[in-house]
């Protein structure tokens, strides 16, 4: 097992989010967090990156992960895309090491994943020049140099047009298919469907947690998701 959390909650200000949230991730797992705004997706995910401490519960990670293993999507910001660096930089900002102490072992693996993501001809571009689509293989690439093992996507395609959308939904299919497991929050319910082989549904106290299958055949989650007209 990757991860473990149980019985989970979180507080804000004495304000409770979450409460009494299970849920595990395996190797090669495709886990989708979807959820209202203000569930406690983004609470979960700095939960899991250890910058927000839970009030109640436990996070264990296992098969020898550590936190700073995982890599991380964020989600898209404009301060971000303004970001005064080449694609080479950011992309080797992922790994460990800081510029300019960075290993050849990284260099490259920078430059295997630029390939991987079909950026490699965008290496000394401005960042802030690229589209959003290519800004955000630019960061998946930069997730990458920092995990082989586990990516945490946080809301990978909001605000790209569906082509692009589409391009990088299988870019992430390919990672996963290369055996990096996958945690992905989305308000994209009908593709989350399609590609997890879990679903976790944050709702108030009705938490959902399970294997897709499962989800589809919970009625309460179809509709708190609209997700029921793929289930005919
Ligand atoms: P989501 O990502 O699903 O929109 P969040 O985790 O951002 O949900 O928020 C969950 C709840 O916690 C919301 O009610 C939100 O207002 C509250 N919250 C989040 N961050 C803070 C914070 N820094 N201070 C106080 N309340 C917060």
């Amino acid at each position: 097992m990757l991860i473990k959390c149980e019985d989970l909650s979180f507080e804000y200000e004495g304000r409770q989010v979450l409460s009494g949230l299970t849920f595990h991730v395996d190797e090669g797992d495709f886990l989708c967090v979807v959820g209202e705004n203000g569930s406690g997706k983004s609470t979960l995910v700095k939960a899991l990156l250890g910058l927000k401490k839970p009030q109640r519960g436990s996070i264990e990670f296992g098969d020898g992960l550590k936190p700073t293993q995982i890599g991380y999507l964020p989600q898209r910001t404009e301060a971000q895309s303004d970001f005064p660096a080449s694609v080479r930089e950011v992309v080797l900002s992922g790994c460990r090491s800081r510029a300019p102490f960075h290993t050849r072992a990284e260099k490259t693996r920078c430059a295997d994943n630029m390939k991987l993501m079909g950026i490699d001809s965008l290496a000394s571009r401005s960042f802030r020049e690229l589209s959003g689509g290519q800004q955000q293989r630019v960061l998946l690439a930069r997730a990458l140099c920092g995990t082989e093992r586990l990516l945490l996507l946080d809301e990978p395609t909001a605000g790209l047009d569906p082509i692009v959308t589409r391009e990088l939904y299988s870019v992430i299919d390919a990672l996963h298919e290369k055996g990096i497991t996958v945690i992905m929050v989305t308000h994209d319910v009908v593709e989350a469907l399609e590609k997890a082989t879990h679903m976790l549904h944050l709702h108030d106290n009705h938490n959902f947690f399970g294997p897709t299958g499962d989800y589809l055949e919970c009625d309460d989650c179809r509709r708190f998701s609209g997700g029921e007209h793929r289930h005919d």
